[in-house]
């Protein structure tokens, strides 16, 4: 008996024809950092199965183990240092964004004769992050322009990203919006009319529809975050390995920060912050034979202790930290003081992971 990571995928399928509905373009299906966490092969796969036509990572080799997982559809990296496998990534067709001069350049470079590059250009609407400034806009657009007429890009997209997108009051959403739409302006007078013109993420998709363009790039929505009416696909457990009765004064753990008031039980559980429980998640609550209870002492690299009440907890009494009859992960989050996104990616290797709804997508998908 192990520590378990459910992974439901019916919960990515769910959530996929949910944003099928919501919005107005193509769905790419964002399965970066290993599928947020779910497995980016089987999150891929099953949101194609789903009705989401493209797929979206960071890096080139995120977007190699998806072909070399089988993975068909056209694949979009974002995020490369110049001096990437370009030309391993036309060879294997997947597209890249090029946020400026070098990388436009860099990937033009590795273009083999008769067969361009496809790549996104990125307009900077206001993250100050990646993509290209107003001011270099044109130059990138007039670039792009004399390398696909001389067959060595193909201009397939325009990418932004917005920043405030989960405030729909903010004022960078609109002022991004514009910053878009006129880089889509800018490109056509330079003759690009790519047909992909991206910008809408999961927040905007759900709060914006003047956002959506021709496609959204859903990564968090996919797996449950975003909004009450997803799905979550994770259920992390664990088994009771040890079970100890304390009398009151008993301090616990490194650092002796908690000390039983009362006479109680104690469990411990095989998971610490090295598998992803925050260390600093401080009053967090797991689910005991469908009572919650309190972890107490210090969160350790390896091992968590439980605060069981008055009665004893047999060993092997399976432990729910998150989802299924367990809190949630939301809840887990402000616990840590964190974002969702930040603890399903962070579970770590240890914890043995279990797929379900799997064949259904296999099933689809063939
Ligand atoms: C991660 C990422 C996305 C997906 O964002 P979500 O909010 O998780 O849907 C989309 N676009 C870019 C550029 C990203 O880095």
């Amino acid at each position: 008996m192990t520590a378990e990571l459910q992974i439901d995928l019916d919960a990515i399928t769910s959530n996929v024809r949910r944003f099928r509905r919501i919005a107005i373009g193509e769905i790419m299906a964002v399965v970066k950092a290993d599928g947020f966490g779910h497995g980016a092969a089987d999150v891929a796969t099953t949101a194609l199965a789903a009705g989401a036509t493209r797929i979206g990572v960071t890096s080139l080799a995120e977007a190699q183990a998806l072909r070399n997982a089988g993975i068909g559809a056209p694949i979009l990296s974002w995020l490369n240092p110049i001096d990437a496998d370009f030309r391993t990534a036309n060879l294997n067709d997947v597209e890249v964004a090029v946020p400026g001069i070098e990388h436009l350049n860099a990937a033009a470079g590795a273009t083999r004769p008769g067969r361009p590059i496809r790549v996104h250009l990125q307009i900077d609407t206001g993250m100050a992050r990646d993509g290209a400034t107003a001011r270099d806009w044109p130059h990138l657009c007039r670039l792009a322009r004399v390398l696909q007429d001389a067959g060595r890009v193909d201009v397939v997209g325009l990418m932004g990203h917005l920043p405030c997108a989960d405030d729909p009051t903010h004022p960078s959403n609109a002022l991004g919006r514009r910053r878009f739409a006129k880089a889509v302006r800018v490109a056509r007078a330079f003759g690009l009319h790519p047909r992909h013109r991206h910008l809408a993420a999961t927040s905007a998709t759900l709060n914006d529809p003047l956002s959506h363009h021709t496609m959204s790039r859903i990564g968090a929505g996919l797996v449950g975050i975003g909004s009450p009416h997803l799905r979550p696909g994770l259920t992390l457990t664990a088994p009771l390995i040890f079970s100890r009765e304390v009398s009151a004064g008993t301090s616990v753990g490194y650092g002796y920060t908690w000390t039983a008031a009362t006479s109680t039980h104690l469990g411990l559980i095989p998971l610490g912050y090295a598998d992803g429980i925050p260390r600093n998640a401080e009053g967090a609550e797991v689910t005991v034979n469908g009572h919650r209870r309190r972890i107490v002492g210090r969160i350790s690299m390896d091992q968590t202790v439980i605060d069981l009440g008055p009665d004893p907890v047999p060993v092997g009494q399976r432990v729910t930290v998150f989802g299924g009859d367990g809190p949630t992960v939301a809840e887990w989050a402000s616990w840590a003081g964190t974002i969702e996104h930040e603890i399903v990616t962070g579970i770590g290797p240890r914890v043995q992971r279990t797929v379900i709804g799997k064949q259904r997508a296999l099933r689809a998908a063939s």
